[in-house]
């Protein structure tokens, strides 16, 4: 039995992707690289923007000619897009036999032996798996909650992925342990929200907490104990990253001080109407406050250009935003309607060519002000985590602990080095061995 597992999306996806391959193989399945020598084809989908909805809908037709083809391909559409109207239209055009959504895919293997079944229901006590620590890697995914309580006008997730359920932290430490256990150097703590772990049900500042959870701040020191050299979290939502686990990055050694916070929009307009619960002010009280107890903290944030009804003076705030708080790295967005959001239900969608202006503007800014932090980084000594040693014109890619890429002038094994920034751009740290090389921890 062959099987091909195809995964769009974010790093929620590829742990759930990496966890179903581990049952898989526990059923004897083995995997290829191409759909055509498979016997089951699973494809782990993203529904928070267009494009990713439209490569899935590509492949299920190309997997309906294969299955026409030769009958005896058994077709699964799982995660986010599954769960939505929109994929179980889709499932039922392309001749889908398995359609999981994200809360469900722990039913993977008795739908496999089924043949052909169909569940969207969150199934909370078996929502988190313990996959066993990736063979081929030094770093890992460690999901530690799901779900989101939010409701951000534009975001899907809320309905594909349920509210928040956070794991025990036993379950956490224990599995955090294992991967330290394999040699695995680097844990990225995983959830929709990870900065409200452990709170009880409802959204907004002041949650209370779940009887018997640590906080999300006790959490990352419970996990910095454990001995994975790097520990790094995404994703967070500025509401509830407070001042406790701004002290906790920078009490413990192991947590890399990289921190992504998604603002989405500088106009407090905007961010009302997208229902983001916070307001510009809120945003850059967090961010002093970071930049405080964090002086070398490296910052990344998401924005959406071109959100219903955003003004000119809107965006020009959320350029002045950006200016202000002078960010490493950003990913950008135009926004994407998506299908049964409050926004596309209640709000109109404008012209593309004003997103996309809008969008080329904030990546010029963004270039520029990346480059003049990058610079910042030569000659000083960074620790560089090396996964994969293949060269690329006689570099050797890695990432640093706060996440630049960095590309290394030199010879080295996978594993953890430290080494000196030369040279700088917007997107990369071009780095040169250091003489006082030690590898601190390796390939197991
Ligand atoms: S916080 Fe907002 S954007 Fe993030 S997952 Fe929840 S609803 Fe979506």
């Amino acid at each position: 039995m062959r099987a091909h597992l195809v995964t769009y999306g974010c790093q929620m996806n590829e742990y759930d992707t990496h966890a179903i391959r581990s049952e898989l193989a526990g059923i004897g399945y083995s995997f290829v690289d191409s759909y055509k020598d498979a016997d089951l084809v699973l494809v782990n989908t993203c529904a928070v923007r267009g494009k990713p909805v439209e490569k899935a809908q590509t492949l299920l037709g190309e997997l309906r000619k294969e299955k026409h083809r030769r009958g005896n391909l058994t077709i699964g559409l799982i995660g986010c897009l599954a769960q939505l109207p929109e994929g179980q239209r889709m499932g039922k055009r392309f001749g889908v036999d398995i359609m999981l959504g994200p809360g469900a895919i722990t039913e993977i293997v008795p739908a496999i032996q089924r043949g052909k079944f169909q569940s969207f229901e969150f199934i909370n006590e078996l929502r988190f798996y313990s996959p066993p620590a990736p063979a081929d890697s030094v770093s890992a995914h460690l999901t530690i909650m799901r779900g989101c309580n939010h409701r951000c006008t534009y975001c899907v997730v809320p309905t594909t992925r349920g509210p928040e359920v956070s794991r025990p932290a036993e379950d956490i430490i224990n599995e955090a342990r294992a991967l330290a256990g394999a040699g695995v150097v680097e844990a990225t703590l995983l959830g929709q929200n990870v900065n409200s772990y452990g709170l009880a049900a409802g959204t907004g500042s002041r949650r209370a907490r779940i009887p018997g959870y640590p906080s999300f701040a006790e959490l990352l020191r419970m996990v910095g104990r454990v001995g994975i050299p790097r520990v790094r979290f995404v994703t967070s939502h500025p509401i509830n990253f407070d001042d406790e686990i701004i002290e906790a990055i920078a009490d413990t050694p192991a947590v890399c001080r990289y921190i992504h916070l998604p603002v989405q929009s500088g106009s407090d307009r905007v961010l009302k109407r997208m229902a983001r619960e916070y307001t510009r002010e809120f945003y850059l009280d967090r961010v002093r406050r970071i930049r405080e107890l964090l002086p070398d903290a490296v910052l990344s944030t998401d924005v959406i250009t071109g959100f219903p009804g955003e003004t000119d003076e809107d965006f020009e705030e959320t350029l002045s935003l950006y200016r202000e708080v002078r960010y490493d790295m950003c990913y950008m967005f135009v926004y994407s309607e998506r299908e049964g959001t409050p926004a596309a239900s209640h709000f109109e969608d404008m012209r593309r060519d004003v997103k996309v202006r809008r969008l080329s503007r904030l990546a010029d800014l963004s270039k520029e002000i990346s480059l003049e932090r990058n610079l910042r980084w030569i000659g000083r000594r960074v620790e560089v985590l090396i996964q994969d040693t293949s060269e690329e014109e006689g570099l050797v890619l890695g990432h640093t602990r706060g996440n630049h890429v960095a590309a290394v002038e030199a010879n080295l094994e996978a594993g953890i080095h430290n080494v000196v920034v030369a040279h700088a751009t917007p997107n990369r740290l071009y780095c040169v061995e250091d003489p006082k090389d030690a590898v601190i921890d390796s390939t197991p």
